[in-house]
């Protein structure tokens, strides 16, 4: 049977909407051999999600997506075969998860002045234990009756510029690539396209983070068009990343993604799992 690789996921531990065992059972439904998960700033997840990739019978890549900020645009950046037990890695994401607590704080007063109370605690309880996200706050606002989808959330409130809108200082490109690598991962960037760079910011940040020894960049992405993936091709081999893929799944309730129904990685890119299989 072929491999088929999806390296971008979420589950309870953050923003999806499954546990990690129900994850990984979905994805070995859905053929998927060799999955990531990929949680925002938490490594909570891997454990019972390794637990249940030994019982599905499917690999499972202990991962995490960090926020960061550089030069004001948030980036997020994966990082693949981690060692979610090191001790740099978990002093950094502590950092982030103290200032995703702070932040859930500000984004609730500010729906607050927007005559929307009680929505701290709401997103306190939907994400239990783990990280709260602004999925959770959409979610919130959805079953509130404010807002009809998910996008209109962002779109009228909690996206970039709008009314509940926190802007926030995550960790430094730099300093989550050196986390993710002392650690001994790949560092990825996530949905590049995603970002919205013009080409002259896209080339400073490659450059930047080929400098810090980040190692390779989405190319197949959950949502990606052609075209947009034709273009993180063509970042990969002018700035020697390897290639990696993921659908950034996170509920089955998004039909338009759904774990391990990527596109093949194109035939000149090297695929990132050849690092992870060479450093093993
Ligand atoms: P946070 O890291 O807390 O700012 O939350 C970011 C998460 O919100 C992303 O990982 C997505 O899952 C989700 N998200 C961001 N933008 C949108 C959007 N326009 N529509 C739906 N979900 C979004
Ligand atoms: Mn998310
Ligand atoms: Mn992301
Ligand atoms: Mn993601």
């Amino acid at each position: 049977m072929p491999e088929n690789y999806d390296l971008h996921s979420h589950s309870t531990a953050s923003d999806g909407a499954l546990t990690p065992s129900e994850l990984v059972r979905r994805a070995k439904q859905q053929g998927v051999t060799c999955l990531a998960l990929t949680d925002h700033d938490t490594t909570d997840g891997l454990a019972e999600a390794q637990a249940a990739a030994s019982e599905a019978g499917i690999d499972l890549i202990s991962g995490i997506e960090l926020s960061t900020t550089w030069h004001k645009h948030c980036l997020h950046i994966v990082g693949l075969n981690i060692n979610p037990e090191d001790c740099r890695m978990k002093e950094g994401i502590g950092k982030l998860q103290a200032i995703r607590r702070e932040r859930a704080e500000q984004i609730a007063a500010k729906l607050e002045k927007k005559r929307i109370p009680g929505a701290l605690e709401a997103v306190k309880a939907a994400a239990g234990e783990g990280m709260i996200t602004r999925t959770h706050f959409a979610d919130f606002l959805l079953s509130e009756g404010h807002v009809s989808t998910q996008q209109e959330a962002f779109d009228r409130y909690i996206g970039q510029g709008k009314p509940a809108y926190v802007s926030t200082e995550w960790a430094g490109l730099e300093e989550a690539v050196d986390w993710i690598k002392q650690s001994g991962g790949i560092a990825v960037i996530a949905h590049p396209m995603r970002y919205k760079l013009t080409a002259s910011w896209m080339r400073r940040l490659l450059t930047a983070f080929r400098d810090a020894g980040g190692d390779a960049i989405e190319v197949v992405c959950g949502r990606n068009d052609p075209g947009e993936t034709q273009m993180s091709t063509q970042f990969a081999l002018n700035f020697d990343l390897a290639g990696s893929k993921g659908s950034d799944f996170h509920n089955p309730k998004h039909v338009w993604v759904e774990l391990g129904r990527l596109n093949p990685l194109p035939e000149r890119i090297r695929p990132v799992w050849d690092l992870f299989k060479a450093s093993a």
